[in-house]
């Protein structure tokens, strides 16, 4: 099959020009081919397979078949978010993106691999093991949607589903030549999508290009009353108000990259390259400083950790989550055992740390504190956006890192130290293609936008897209 785009598989399959079951058949080959050097896809769904002889492809996403992070309910096809604690968990129902990507005619192919509740910039952190990245079989394909991008970028299916509560999706998007939106919070219904930290988590698409990723924003978007931090607005049109004509634009971008001794030179090189299309194509820019860009990762992580020490203290064994075999003597020992069984080493210093935060006569310092800088973040941005449509940045410092490359802690935290500022500030954000690196590694560019104006970002990614053409590159034996 020659078709690798979204919107080319639905225009073919709307035509007749190929039938959605050749399309299904397709991806299971390259997964049988691919996936077990990869690691991405953790099932598929066996149910929904049975099912394609009798599957109507209708609809916005008529029969595109999907990978899906596996932090969202699937009902009846197991989710684990990737870690020990939810190993046998099969949901009694859907997240409200899954129904609205059935309503538009996707077919759910299966369920993605994932840092551990979300939580990493690497997919080192699954208890199901490493992603792999296909650009090169040694490197990470980021987290911590890892197995949405990896799928993806090898074409095992046609687009994925992932979260991001701090560049989850645009960092692995930046690794692996894709597009990745994380939309303005409050955009997508959270109904039914694993908590990881409540007040920054988002869905958003990992595609091929920039209007596969509008299409499916535009199926998953739009207010739910089962969520109410959804914002009181229809589902959104993107796809078809995608325009190219980005003359008179006001773009701002930030210089203070030259001075960070940490960034990749190759990732500046491409900022300058963007740069000059955007002026090219009749962008005004404008030069502006980037607000407290050293607080944000310290920000980021007081805030996340806390809220989900308080999310995941739901699993405790009882209802639902694991459960230990040892025999505790008390209540005390038989949480202790479930937990300390059922997750994995990441998530623990996560919730010590949030438990920490949260603590009396530690809250005023820390958790309060971060929410005082988050709020001054905000305003920041908002001052920005007085005078531009939208920002320029990278994504992140470097190009993907290799598996084996052991880093501290800290390092990897620094990973979203670009990325946290639209989750902290609930803004919409992308990542798209703009280089390939000597070594052939992807890098990708990050553009915000002000709130609920993620067309702006759209466009002007259709723009760079338009002239790069990166998304035509494969990576080798794909
Ligand atoms: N890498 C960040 C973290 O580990 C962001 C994760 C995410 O966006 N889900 O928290």
């Amino acid at each position: 099959m020659d078709l690798f785009t979204l919107s080319d598989i639905v225009k073919a399959i709307r035509k007749k020009e190929v039938s959605f079951k050749e399309v299904v058949n397709f991806y299971l080959k390259q997964i049988d081919k691919h996936n077990p050097s990869l690691n991405a896809f953790l099932r598929l769904n066996e149910k929904g397979l049975k099912k394609i002889d009798t599957f109507k492809p209708q609809g916005l996403l008529g029969g595109v078949p999907l990978g899906i992070k596996d932090m969202f309910c699937t009902k009846g096809l197991k989710t684990t978010a990737a870690s020990k604690m939810l190993g046998d968990y099969v949901p009694p129902y859907s997240a409200t993106v899954i129904e609205r990507l059935e309503q538009a005619g996707a077919f759910i192919l299966g369920k993605c691999n994932n840092d551990e509740f979300a939580m990493g910039s690497a997919g080192k952190n699954s208890h199901y093991g490493v992603t792999k990245n296909p650009w090169d079989l040694s490197c990470v394909a980021g987290g911590s949607s890892s197995g949405s991008a990896s799928a993806v970028a090898a074409h095992l299916c046609a687009g994925a589903l992932g979260t991001d509560t701090g560049g989850s999706i645009r960092l692995p998007a930046h690794y692996c030549n894709l597009v990745g939106i994380k939309p303005t919070y409050g955009r997508i219904s959270r109904y039914g999508m694993i908590s990881y930290a409540s007040s920054l988590d988002q869905a958003g698409p990992l595609t091929h290009t920039v209007e596969d990723g509008a299409l499916i924003l535009d199926a998953i978007t739009g207010y739910d009353p089962k969520d109410s931090t959804t914002a009181d607005l229809a589902p959104t049109q993107f796809h078809k108000q995608l325009n190219s004509q980005v003359k008179g634009m006001k773009v701002a971008y930030f210089n203070v990259f030259q001075e960070n001794e940490d960034i990749h030179p190759e990732i500046l090189e491409s900022q300058e390259k963007v740069l000059k299309v955007l002026k090219e194509r009749g962008c005004e820019l404008i030069e502006k400083k980037w607000p407290f860009l050293d607080y944000g990762a310290s920000v980021y992580y007081l805030i996340s950790t806390s809220e989900a020490s308080s999310n995941l203290s739901r699993y405790d064994g009882v209802r639902y989550g694991f459960r230990s075999k040892k025999s505790p003597k008390d209540l005390k020992d038989f949480y202790g055992f479930n937990r300390s069984e059922g997750f994995g080493l990441e998530v623990k210093r996560r919730i010590l740390m949030g438990t920490f935060c949260l603590s009396t006569g530690y809250y005023e310092e820390y958790f309060h504190k971060a929410c005082q800088v988050r709020y001054l973040i905000q305003q920041e941005f908002m001052e920005i956006f007085k005078t531009c449509d939208a920002i320029l940045c990278p994504v992140s410092t470097n190009t993907a890192p290799k598996v084996k490359e052991d880093v501290n802690i800290l390092k990897n935290y620094l990973n979203d130290q670009f990325t946290v500022f639209a989750n902290l500030t609930g803004l919409p954000a992308l990542s798209l293609p703009v280089h390939l690196s000597k070594q052939n590694l992807p890098i990708g560019a990050q553009l915000i936008a002000p709130a609920f104006k993620e067309q702006n970002i759209l466009n002007i990614a259709k723009s760079l897209e338009e002239e790069l053409q990166l998304y035509k590159e494969k990576p080798d034996g794909f």
